[in-house]
């Protein structure tokens, strides 16, 4: 598969894409990135790159970080973690507090806000240093010692957070936190914040479609068991209201953040990351999405 010259033609053809769309602006920090950026970048499991565009620029990988704190949280609790959280698809935004409050503090997935911080508490509990040992599982996954949070995107968050506030005193009123809610909302704020390339992301997501490597990179270990069914998560919640959608259109397991981000595998043959800060009205890449289902419909390789 002629794989450079097919993200060539992707490029060509999204660029109507150019200036539909929104960044998110909600936090501060991420309104000033520039919004007329696109990368697309694939590391093959036999550990070729092939990308495109923007492709060494770092950008906040958002929600794209809920992927780690799950392998993270999975290896450290196994099945018991589905006791503090649900894996079904939300349906709802990736912030909906009416969501939770029915829920009764279980949120509904590890992908919408309210998972992710019961991820972060978990991890808060679990980790030695939270802080440095969350940093240091993503820069072995990615290979790469560079990668950092980026603390003004964290705090800016923090400052405008009121809907995270509001889900982390929901489960904190329904005994699904641990650890002091300011604490949990910046650990997981930090979290949001890291900040990577699409050459990094892709190889940081690698190991999710390598399956036949042993998922083990410090005192995080997966069986690849576990790594399929993040997989399935991805695939089924990855994309909140948008799950659908996106499978319908893309049929890759991925996760998106705010920052315009995308990381997605192709079982057994590659991690694809892309990037392009303008958001749908889900909060999803439009020219990340796009550029996602070109390339699979060009490739014919999806799940599907
Ligand atoms: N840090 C963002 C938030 O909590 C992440 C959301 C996202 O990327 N969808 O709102």
């Amino acid at each position: 598969m002629d794989y450079k010259k097919i993200l060539e033609e992707i490029a060509i053809e999204i660029e109507p894409l150019r200036n539909v769309g929104r960044q998110a602006d909600y936090i501060p920090a991420l309104a000033k990135v520039n919004p007329d950026r696109f990368g697309i970048c694939i590391t093959t499991v036999s550990g070729e790159t092939i990308g495109l565009g923007d492709i060494d620029e770092p950008f906040s990988i958002q929600s794209v970080t809920k992927v780690f704190s799950l392998s993270m949280s999975l290896s450290f609790l196994g099945e018991n973690l589905w006791r503090r959280v649900g894996k079904e698809p939300s349906g709802a935004a990736f912030n909906s507090l009416i969501q939770l409050e029915l829920d009764r503090g279980i949120p509904r997935n590890p992908f919408i806000n309210a998972g992710a911080i019961v991820l972060a508490d978990i991890l808060m509990s679990r980790l030695e240093n939270p802080e440095e040992d969350y940093l240091s599982f993503i820069r072995q996954l990615a290979g790469d010692d560079s990668i950092v949070y980026d603390r003004e995107v964290a705090r800016s968050e923090r400052e405008k957070g009121y809907i995270n506030a509001a889900i982390a005193n929901m489960l904190k009123y329904y005994g699904n936190l641990d650890n002091d809610i300011e604490a949990v909302l910046r650990f997981y704020f930090l979290q949001c914040s890291v900040e990577m390339s699409c050459r990094q992301l892709s190889r940081a997501f690698l190991p999710f479609a390598d399956r036949a490597s042993e998922f083990s990179f410090g005192n995080v270990r997966l069986s690849s068991s576990q790594v399929k069914r993040i997989n399935a998560i991805m695939q089924t919640c990855g994309f909140y209201n948008d799950a659908g959608e996106y499978s319908y259109l893309v049929g890759l397991p991925g996760k998106s953040g705010v920052g315009g981000g995308i990381g997605a595998v192709y079982p057994q043959c590659y991690a694809v990351a892309a990037w392009s800060p303008r958001l749908n009205d889900k909060g999803n890449s439009v020219m990340g999405m796009k550029a996602l289902e070109l390339l699979t419909t060009y490739t014919n390789e999806s799940i599907f």
